[in-house]
């Protein structure tokens, strides 16, 4: 699907094919992206909000619209509830702080999963620690999937927030992130969506998701780098005061007193990357015209092949095996029952022009879970093709053979 519209994917590694399985991590972008990031600097730079001039007004209507563009990509209700950021980590990093700021008392507690990223642990660990308030983590269960079941168990009436990713970064596994949001719901308790795997994958909704707070990053779902989304149901970003000072996010400031501006000026002090909401709003046309459903169907027919491929190998470990995946699928290998090191398999994979991830993808507690220094991580995107996977499986048989 639409490999040569991304122009990286013509580049030779090691005089070789570049077989790009590092998706999770980042992917790549297509031409549409590259020539709107150029145009945008040579004929739409000039900063926005500020200028009553035409370049300044042309700039900060294609900034506005790119944010309607992304409100109607996730369906939320309004413009307004979408906060540019500089992606999932800043959005989380805000959210923690504003939330804890308005919410979150000593005594009280922060639920997250056993297996989120670093970005959907540090920030609340952070705030916890300032506020003395208590981390506590949801379970798994035997399929490496959030046990809702022992949500009733950890959720208390001291409970302020639930964060939880909606895909595993490192299983690729589809979180039953809808019964936790309705269970949570019931005690009156926002639910904050690390959507950082999902958004690239799947069709994520907010009004029928109907989460509080859902936060991503354009550059895992072929838009730029240093721009991400902050999404909060208005009626509770009303309540929450600004994570940050400075210019646009005031109404006015005098020494004595500052009022803040309306949403979602409020959370967006500074200039901000007009060129990058630009380049977003040009990757989600590219994105809309694939369409998101065929891109989902595509995506599933790779990742069940390589979960049958890697299957035949033997010795391969395929985490959460046959369980229901977007993008990455995670894996060891072992040999006479000893691991062969994640890190050697994935520079032997490297040396044949195949780019995977090895190690903890930023998840250590998940991966301390599991019992291993790490993983392998083979993640696909739309123009990851069947080829791909098949030199990937030759690859890693090679490397196999050399490691034993
Ligand atoms: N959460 C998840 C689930 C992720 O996969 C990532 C990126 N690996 C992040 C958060 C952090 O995203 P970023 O580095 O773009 O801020």
């Amino acid at each position: 699907m639409r490999r040569e519209d991304f122009p990286i994917l013509e580049d030779k590694v090691y005089g070789k094919r570049l077989v790009y399985l590092d998706n999770a991590a980042t992917t790549q972008r297509p031409r549409a992206l590259i020539e709107t990031l150029t145009d945008a600097y040579y004929h739409h730079n000039a900063n926005i909000h500020r200028g009553v001039h035409h370049l300044s007004q042309d700039a900060t209507q294609r900034h506005e619209e790119a944010r309607q563009k992304v409100a109607d990509f996730i369906n939320a209700r309004s413009a307004k509830e979408i906060i540019f950021t500089k992606g999932t980590t800043d959005s989380l990093n805000m959210l923690a702080f504003s939330f804890g700021e308005a919410f979150v008392k000593e005594g009280d507690e922060v639920v997250v999963s056993q297996l989120e990223h670093h970005s959907n642990i540090v920030p609340w660990q952070m705030l916890c620690e300032r506020k003395k308030a208590k981390l506590k983590v949801l379970p798994l269960d035997k399929n490496l999937l959030i046990d809702t079941t022992q949500l009733n168990n950890i959720l208390t009436n001291r409970t302020r927030i639930v964060s939880i990713a909606q895909v595993s970064n490192v299983l690729g596994t589809i979180q039953p992130v809808e019964d936790i949001i309705r269970l949570c719901h019931q005690h009156h308790i926002p639910v904050c969506i690390d959507g950082a795997q999902s958004t690239p994958h799947l069709n994520v909704d907010m009004q029928s998701l109907d989460c509080d707070f859902f936060v991503f990053s354009a550059h895992k779902m072929y838009g730029p780098t240093g721009l991400g989304v902050l999404y909060g149901k208005q009626e509770w970003l009303d309540q929450l005061p600004p994570a940050e000072g400075g210019g646009e996010m005031i109404e006015h400031v005098s020494f004595e007193k500052t009022t803040y501006n309306t949403l979602p000026y409020k959370f967006e002090a500074g200039t901000p990357d007009f060129i990058s909401s630009c380049a977003l709003a040009a990757t989600i046309d590219y994105i809309n015209g694939i369409g998101r459903a065929d891109i989902y169907d595509y995506e599933q027919e790779l990742t069940s092949y390589l979960e049958k491929q890697l299957s035949t190998i033997e010795g391969v470990k395929v985490y959460a095996q046959g369980k229901e995946k977007a993008g990455a699928v995670s894996f060891n290998v072992y040999h006479n029952g000893q691991l062969l090191h994640p890190f050697d398999v994935g520079t032997l994979l490297d040396h044949q022009g195949v780019a995977v991830r090895t190690g903890h993808h930023c998840a250590e507690p998940l991966i301390d879970y599991l019992g291993v220094p790490g993983t392998v991580r083979a993640s696909v995107a739309m123009y990851n093709t069947q080829e791909d996977l098949d030199i990937l499986i030759t690859a890693l048989k090679r490397a196999i053979e050399m490691l034993i």
